[in-house]
């Protein structure tokens, strides 16, 4: 017998024995896989929740925080109010005449807190230099410098002392109503002052309450001095006047008092340019020699 090729008929021959192996092998892992998928698929519910499917997980991308353009001669800093309530601890400020155990300090640090809730429901940081009853120092005049330091190492944007009056002169029965006291030290919001700030809070209280406005006195006292921003100090109401005086106890007096305070002070940041960045207050303030 011969042989004969047959015509049309191509033999093949295996070029490369080991790859050929190879490939053949990775065939069969890939069937045993979809066979191993289909029977362990088999039976159980068909709906979709049973596809395990594994997200692709990505990395955080990390966000770039948009810079804000500061102007020359000007440093950004973010918003924050410090409120100083007045007196504390071993030092109940002014006291009443008519009744007892009803003193300035207890006022003082009820009416930060109020104003201190107004602002911050207005998306306005707070600071409070005394948040409890107690006095800061010891001595007066270091616990008086102290309340200026909390709003100078905070990089505080404005600054609010509160407190009651007292008069006990001449016809000290009749001396009522509310004043705004400011001091006007080196500019820090370019063609803003003190006395602008103090005038514009007195205004908003008289507006709020009805009290009478003595009006903006600029008094050099301690923590006006002494801190490195806009700085005032509201006289509320005098604590020897029976009218005021009565006021004083009221809670709706109080109450009314914080947010005459709240809005001055939201203006006046609106008056300096605050401006929200990424969701924050952000204010410019003139760099110092
Ligand atoms: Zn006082």
């Amino acid at each position: 017998m011969t042989f004969r090729k047959l015509p049309g008929k191509r033999r093949y021959r295996i070029a490369n024995p080991s790859r050929f192996i190879a490939v053949m092998m990775l065939f069969i892992l890939a069937l045993t896989a979809v066979i191993v998928a289909l029977a362990s698929n088999r039976g159980e519910p068909s709906d979709q929740s049973s596809v395990a499917v594994t997200p692709t997980v990505l990395p955080t991308p990390t966000p770039t925080p948009k810079p804000i353009n500061v102007p020359d001669g000007k440093k950004v800093e973010p918003v924050v109010v410090v409120l100083d309530a007045g007196h504390g601890g071993r030092d109940p400020g002014t006291t009443s005449p008519f009744i007892k155990d009803f003193y300035e300090s207890e006022v003082t640090l009820d009416i930060a807190k109020k104003v201190e809730k107004y602002l911050t429901d207005r998306g306005i940081p707070v600071i409070q230099t005394r948040p409890g009853e107690d006095h800061l120092n010891d001595s007066i005049e270091k616990d008086l410098l102290a309340r200026a330091d909390i709003a100078n190492s905070n990089n505080a944007s404005l600054f609010v002392s509160i407190h009651v009056n007292a008069y006990e002169g001449k016809g000290a029965a009749s001396v009522n109503g509310m004043e705004v006291y400011y001091l006007n030290k080196d500019t820090v919001y370019t063609g803003f002052t003190e006395e602008r700030f103090a005038r514009i809070v007195g205004e908003e209280i008289k507006n709020v309450t009805g009290i009478k406005f003595n009006g903006v006195i600029s008094r050099s006292l301690s923590v006006l001095r002494n801190t490195e921003m806009p700085a005032i100090l509201v006289e509320t109401a005098y604590i020897t006047n029976k009218e005021d005086h009565d006021r004083l106890r009221s809670n709706e007096f109080r109450d009314k008092t914080a947010l005459g305070i709240a809005n001055g002070i939201e203006l006046t940041l609106q008056e300096i340019g605050a401006f929200e960045h990424e969701g924050e207050l952000y204010v410019f303030k003139e760099v110092g020699e």
